[in-house]
């Protein structure tokens, strides 16, 4: 129980508590915990030694304060929600809590280096069928290793952030043109904040994925399939991708998810020993997908086949070093069934099949469209954990 007001049996309740960074009456960015509909500024409460975070928490990002690993994480969570409880610390920290309504939310970490996987065998399976016709939906290395690519850190950007649509070259019957893209999409996506790096050389072990990882950020990794269609072999998504990728406010450290690892699909053919993860563990995070404020499908995060720590065990096993803020998004979250897919060419098959959305027809994003995806995990006790919303709505091209 919470003394905040509002904020007991939401799912903003005191057992998550995410982490972001706001700006509020005109002051320099904030690092903040969301407890209910207010943000407990973290810097003040440093500031006021009522928390130990080594100066961490007084910085205009997350970034130190993810540096400083798991134990240090796990305190600094132990006494912001004994602040939070407490009657006792009622007078100190009331004055430090902001209406959320006032706050604006910013990018909460620098990102380092960012890093897109492929992991939904449901995905990679449609996006088969729709590219390769006639042929196997999965390539042949796809159940030996987790399949991603380098992405571009400096265009990844906070929920809220309007998504200017992008022009590049597709191809067409009568050759390639340039152009805005006309077959804009999103990807529904998890993504995964690294805290702890690792030296260059060394590599890092599944078993160890909550030493380095810190929490959770909701991704959409907007992607021009006409651009991408034409431009992707033999080196893989360059332009189509790397225009902008929207991350949520909130990190939601996996101090809160704890109730939410499930196990993983069993893995046939079995996987080398540097990808065995024992305890072979995923999230039960049940996304959701808003078109224009209509829900469209609700992508079920507990199907992937390959996980979180097989992913970074993967990333690392070459020696590539982690670094702090470096984030891994899971690749597009997708279940069996077509009410569950986590982008709109599988939504609509590859554009063959328009959607009603909203009275409206719809096989890609069309300007002033808007996409907001939600989650929630299972919290303790039977409460709900919810991730932050990430949303964004296409600007016309330039
Ligand atoms: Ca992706």
């Amino acid at each position: 129980m919470t003394w905040v007001t509002g904020a007991d049996g939401s799912a903003y309740g005191v057992r998550n508590l995410p982490y972001g960074v706001f700006r509020w009456g005109g002051d320099d960015p904030r690092i903040g915990v969301r407890i209910g509909d207010f943000v407990l500024d973290l810097a003040g409460a440093e500031a006021a030694g009522l928390v130990l975070a080594a100066g961490a928490l007084g910085r205009t990002t997350l970034n130190a304060f993810l540096a400083l690993g798991r134990p240090q994480w796990t305190a600094v969570r132990q006494r912001v929600t004994e602040l939070l409880t407490d009657e006792a610390h009622r007078s100190a920290v009331e004055p430090l809590l902001v209406p959320l309504a006032e706050a604006e939310l910013l990018l909460p970490f620098e990102v380092a280096d960012y890093v897109d996987f492929y992991s939904s065998e449901q995905h990679a399976g449609n996006v088969g069928q729709i590219f390769r016709p006639g042929q196997p939906p999965l390539l042949p290395n796809w159940k030996h290793l987790p399949i991603g690519y380098h992405g571009r850190a400096g265009t990844v950007v906070v929920s809220g952030t309007p998504i200017v649509r992008p022009t590049g070259q597709r191809a067409t019957p009568q050759g390639p043109v340039c152009g805005p893209s006309v077959r804009l999409d999103i990807e529904a996506e998890v993504g995964f904040v690294v805290g702890v790096p690792s030296a260059l050389g060394d590599r890092v072990a599944a078993a160890d994925f909550a030493d380095h990882v810190f929490g959770v950020v909701l991704v959409n990794d907007w992607s021009a399939r006409d651009i991408q269609a034409w431009e992707y072999q033999p080196l893989g998504p360059f332009l189509g991708k790397s225009f902008a990728t929207s991350v949520s406010a909130w990190v939601t450290p996996l101090d809160a998810l704890a109730d939410a690892f499930v196990p993983a699909p069993a893995q046939d053919p079995p996987v080398a020993e540097y990808l065995r993860d024992v305890p072979h563990l995923g999230l039960d995070l049940r996304l959701a997908v808003e078109w224009n404020g209509e829900k469209v499908s609700e992508p079920p995060f507990a199907t992937m086949y390959w996980t979180p720590a097989q992913q970074l065990a993967h990333l690392t096993v070459n020696g590539a070093s982690l670094r702090t803020g470096d984030l891994y998004a899971s690749g597009t979250v997708s279940g069996p069934e077509r009410g569950q897919v986590g982008s709109f060419l599988e939504l609509t098959w590859g554009g063959a099949e328009p959607v009603k959305v909203g009275g409206e027809t719809r096989t890609f994003l069309e300007d002033g469209d808007t996409v907001t995806l939600t989650a929630t995990a299972p919290g303790p006790d039977g409460t709900t954990v919810a991730l932050g919303e990430v949303t964004g709505t296409i600007r016309p091209a330039r």
